[in-house]
């Protein structure tokens, strides 16, 4: 039987964390992080994602804005909104809620915003930074599923990793970061033949968006299950992409859906408007601006 990753205790810590070293940045040099979130439509999704990192950021003590644009705003309008946040030296992260509206080029609106304020860690230069292994901001999900697996004590050198799904925003990061710790990484799709893939995996992480795609009888006794996938039932209730009740058999440690990877979504996120506070105030205000590490 395995046992539980409480990712909301997890999160929690990180979020006190994050409060802790914000203060700490306000006091040593007048600073408080600030993150602007571009929300586009009224997607139902979106608004509840946006209200819920609007929120983490005000009890964390950044400052932070929506901006809420109607579903039918041009192309050059929403740019000029990156732009001016761009610049605006209050704003040190930018975050566009994605999706956008089927008419918005939504690669050129993130490539839009600037690297450095690009919290989500979806830009292509931060993206690259990742693939070769440099610093920048990374992708929320998959570092908070990293911060998991160190919670656990699970370190993937040496390890099979086996991660299902191939996403910009979550399965390709979330190899790289496998990979940079060291796990020998396969990557499943929807062309892969997943029992045989998955019964290998020592780290299984699974981000299809498929309900109980994973089954349980697939597993490797004792290997630690990360699902990161959300899916709603009929009667309302969420399950993740991994078949739960019989993968608990068989894991050494499991997420649960809801509380397991989600809420450290949010929590890496202000992890990241923070680090991207203390190096552009780093940039600003000298090498000694920045906090803790
Ligand atoms: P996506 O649709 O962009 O990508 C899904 C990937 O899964 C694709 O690469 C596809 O090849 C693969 N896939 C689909 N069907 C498959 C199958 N039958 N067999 C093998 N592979 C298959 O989705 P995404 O944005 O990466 O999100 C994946 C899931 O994670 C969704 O349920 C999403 O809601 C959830 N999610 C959760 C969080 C969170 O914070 N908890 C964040 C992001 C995404």
């Amino acid at each position: 039987m395995g046992q539980l990753i409480d990712g909301k205790a997890v999160a929690a810590r990180v979020r006190a964390q994050v409060k802790t070293d914000a203060d700490r940045l306000r006091a040593a040099r007048g600073l408080t992080p600030g993150l602007a979130v571009v929300r586009v439509g009224e997607d139902p999704a979106s608004k509840v994602y946006v209200t819920a990192k609007k929120k983490a950021a005000e009890e964390v003590g950044f400052h932070s804005w929506e901006h809420h644009l109607d579903a039918r705003v041009s192309q050059e309008a929403l740019l000029s909104l990156v732009h001016r946040l761009n610049e605006d030296p209050a704003v040190h992260g930018i975050l566009v809620q994605l999706p956008l509206p089927g008419h918005l080029d939504a690669d050129a609106v993130v490539a839009a915003v600037l690297p450095e304020k690009d919290v989500d860690g979806f830009h292509p230069v931060n993206a690259g930074n990742l693939l070769l292994g440099r610093p920048g901001p990374r992708a929320c999900t998959p570092l908070g599923v990293m911060r998991l697996l160190e919670e656990v004590g699970c370190d993937p050198a040496g390890k099979r990793a086996v991660v299902v799904g191939r996403s910009n925003i979550v399965g390709k990061p979330m190899a790289l970061m496998l990979l940079q710790k060291h796990a020998t990484v396969t990557v499943c799709h929807s062309r892969s033949d997943l029992p045989s893939e998955v019964s290998r995996a020592d780290i299984l992480v699974v981000a299809a968006g498929v309900r109980e795609l994973v089954k349980g009888a697939w597993i490797r006794p004792g290997a630690v299950v990360i699902d990161v996938g959300v899916n709603r039932k009929e009667d309302g209730k969420l399950v993740g992409d991994v078949e739960f009740a019989s993968a608990l058999e068989r894991a050494s440690f499991i997420t649960p859906v809801p509380g397991g990877v989600g809420p450290m979504t949010i929590a890496m996120l202000l992890g990241n408007t923070l680090e991207a506070a203390s190096r552009q105030t780093r940039h600003v205000l000298g090498p000694e601006a920045g906090v803790g590490s």
